[in-house]
């Protein structure tokens, strides 16, 4: 449904630097498939959901969604990728159009792309705002007169209005207090169980929420993908230093009996100046010199489904 190939997205930035946010990731997912794209802020994951959309452009590789190459699609094809593939913000306040009612919001994608007008248009937008927790009576509302909640609970179904194939998820409940969190992210829960045909590509830096909604989870650092595998696999058995790190500072109960916090050193470098080698041996725990700042570790399978890019990951050193 979504494959990327060796996707590059640079930005030039002033001083003839560039800022390598993608830097090379082959990335599948199956239809129906729900992998969560996690990492620091800075790692790349968000300027990927966006260029799968052609909402920036990408530098190089390829971008398939269903088939169709979405660097080169144009006309209909273009017209077509865009209703079968939606993309859901991180910030639903600057996501809605202040003047337009959430009626209008919604149907706007359904004017553009179906035959639906009058009643029938009116009731499928009522029909999926009520799928999404919102009666009728927020038809005629504008998005000032809605919670952070609400208007994000707008943002899905206006997403979803269109029935698409491929759901990009930006940080949906980044921006939310956390008691509406839990009432988004069991709405979104409720989506893989209601439509097990529409792929989702989870955005967040939250990886408790993508365990909670996903199967299947890729580790980004410095715009390459680290680690991946299935929620299982990487969750129980990480075998890239970084991912062992992130996971060590998801808070669980105390008798746990999980391992230490593993405290990486300094913050994630610069995309504009990413290290050479292992662009993780500058925080890397089991880093080992004349190796890892050397040469670049390769991808490697460690089972179906799991891989990860580190010269150790066979021997899961720990830290
Ligand atoms: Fe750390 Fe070296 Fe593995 Fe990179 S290749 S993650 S620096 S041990």
């Amino acid at each position: 449904m979504l494959e990327l190939d060796e996707l590059h997205v640079h930005f030039p930035v002033g001083g003839g630097k560039t800022v390598r946010a993608v830097d090379g990731v082959d990335l599948k997912l199956e239809p129906g498939e729900t992998l969560g794209l996690v990492g620091e802020s800075g790692s790349g994951k968000s300027t990927i959901g966006k260029a799968a959309l052609r909402l920036i452009p990408s530098t190089s590789g390829s971008i398939r969604i269903g088939g169709i190459a979405v660097t080169e699609a144009s006309g209909t094809a273009l017209r077509q990728l865009r209703s079968k593939a939606q993309i859901i913000f991180q910030d639903p306040h600057s996501s809605l159009n202040p003047r337009m009612t959430i009626q209008r919001a919604v149907a706007e994608g359904l004017i553009l792309n179906t035959r639906l007008r009058g009643t029938r248009l009116r009731d499928r937008v009522a029909e999926i705002l009520e799928q999404m927790g919102l009666a009728s009576q927020f038809l005629n509302r504008f998005p000032h007169e809605l919670s952070g909640g609400q208007k994000q609970r707008v943002c899905i179904a206006r997403a979803l209005a269109l029935d698409p194939d491929l759901l990009i998820l930006d940080e949906p409940t980044s921006a939310l207090d956390v008691s509406v969190q839990a009432q988004i992210l069991e709405t979104l829960k409720g989506l893989t169980k209601d439509r097990p045909q529409m792929t989702q590509l989870f955005i967040s830096h939250n990886l408790a929420v993508v365990r909670f909604l996903c199967k299947r989870v890729a580790v980004m650092y410095l715009g390459r993908i680290v680690e991946i595998g299935t929620v299982d696999q990487v969750f129980s058995d990480p075998r890239h230093p970084y991912t062992r790190a992130l996971l060590s500072a998801v808070p669980v109960p105390e008798a746990s009996g999980r391992p230490a916090r593993i405290r990486l050193q300094g913050d994630i470098p610069s995309p504009t100046a990413i290290p050479g080698g292992c662009p993780f041996h500058t925080r890397c725990p089991i880093a080992e010199p004349g190796l890892c700042d050397s040469t670049p570790p390769p991808m490697d399978p460690l089972a179906p489904e799991h891989a990860a890019r580190c010269h150790f990951a066979q021997a899961s050193r720990a830290a």
